[in-house]
């Protein structure tokens, strides 16, 4: 038995996924005439509260085109220093967009209205000019962690007023919802673009969205075909998409109860330690800090890897692993017992070495 937890990114569609994905109608999204992707565009700007919707190869795409839209050569982006975007985005902001980011702190890459003061730059000619807040949620480097509404409002509410646009990273919104108890448009209410991914906990092969105004969105479709992110029979991604929105939303709620179960096996193996009490595991995601005693957390996940359970080293310490629909009881079982034998594994041979 193989346990895929490097990331909810690996899941394969399923056999009704498929059928779905074959019944879509297909036009060709770049001629403007997708019939497909203008239903699921129409379907989330609806469910998130928004004017418009563009569907995007990436969610890393979706950010960088509210960046690209929203920002100009020289602009400062106000994020969390563990933000995606800092981290897995290739430097996009800088590369694409010409903006510099200005990183703040925060638990779990959640901040206060009172940060983002703290970081404001008064207008000056000597500053960048601030522009752009973003907010992830869940937060991915944070632990999975969940943003509530009220948090959000309040920083929101902050960067408003200091004059900046509000960007939300919703990779994993859908989770953060069903972990937090709201829908997404009351999340979205209080942003100015909001991207989201089908690939993640819904199960999608690949596809994301970026919602706004109507005005911005027309500036993100044109800057889309720019990063080269114009794609034709499109309906085959979006078709998975919308039947995705459909039946794999609630479900998530089983992925959190994995991970729950999962830090709770795993927080019974000595030197091994999850990143909260398996109550507080706020989603989908478990990182385990890995005890010194049992080598580091890459050969930690490569004796893993060899009993059939693939994790990610996040740093020396630490490791990453992520529930999602292709992930069943059995395979958390699975994983916990595996964890179990390779701490055994590795201290036995630290002592003997
Ligand atoms: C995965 C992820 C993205 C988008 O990643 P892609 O691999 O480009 O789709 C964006 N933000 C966060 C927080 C993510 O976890």
């Amino acid at each position: 038995m193989i346990a895929d937890l490097r990331s909810d990114t690996v899941t394969r569609p399923s056999e009704a996924m498929w059928q779905a994905m074959r019944a879509a109608p297909l036009g060709d999204d770049v001629l403007g005439d997708e019939p497909t992707v203008q239903k699921l565009e129409e379907r989330i700007a609806h469910l998130l509260g928004k004017e418009a919707a563009l569907f995007t190869p990436s969610g890393t795409m979706a950010n960088q085109l509210a960046i690209k839209s929203q920002c100009e050569s020289g602009d400062e982006i106000v994020a969390h220093h563990d933000s995606h975007i800092i981290h897995y985005e290739t430097g996009a902001p800088a590369a694409l967009s010409g903006c510099m980011i200005n990183p703040l702190e925060g638990e779990g890459g959640i901040f206060t209205a009172d940060d983002v003061a703290a970081a404001h730059r008064p207008a000056n000619i000597h500053a960048p000019r601030p522009r752009l807040l973003v907010v992830e949620n869940t937060h991915n480097r944070g632990g999975g962690t969940v943003w509530t509404l009220q948090a959000f409002k309040c920083v929101a509410t902050k960067a408003r007023d200091i004059g900046l646009l509000i960007h939300v990273d919703g990779a994993r919104l859908w989770n953060a919802c069903v972990a937090g108890g709201y829908e997404p448009g009351a999340f979205a209410e209080h942003a100015d673009s909001i991207s989201v991914c089908f690939s993640k906990g819904l199960g999608c092969p690949a596809g994301s969205a970026l919602c706004g105004t109507r005005k911005m969105i027309e500036r993100a479709r044109r800057f889309r075909k720019m990063f080269g992110g114009g794609m034709r029979q499109s309906g085959l991604l979006a078709g998975a998409a919308l039947f995705a929105l459909d039946h794999n939303i609630k479900r998530l709620a089983e992925d959190h109860r994995h991970a729950k179960q999962l830090a709770e096996g795993v927080g019974r193996v000595s030197g091994l330690r999850p990143h909260a009490a398996p109550d507080s595991i706020p989603s989908n995601m478990v990182f385990v800090n890995v005890d010194p005693s049992l080598g580091s957390a890459a050969q930690f996940t490569a004796a893993l890897e060899k009993r059939g359970v693939r994790t990610l080293p996040l740093d020396p310490a630490r490791l990453r692993a992520v529930t999602h629909l292709d992930v069943t009881s059995a395979h958390i079982t699975h994983a916990i017992a595996q964890f179990g034998e390779v701490a055994r594994e590795l201290a036995g041979s630290s002592r003997r070495g």
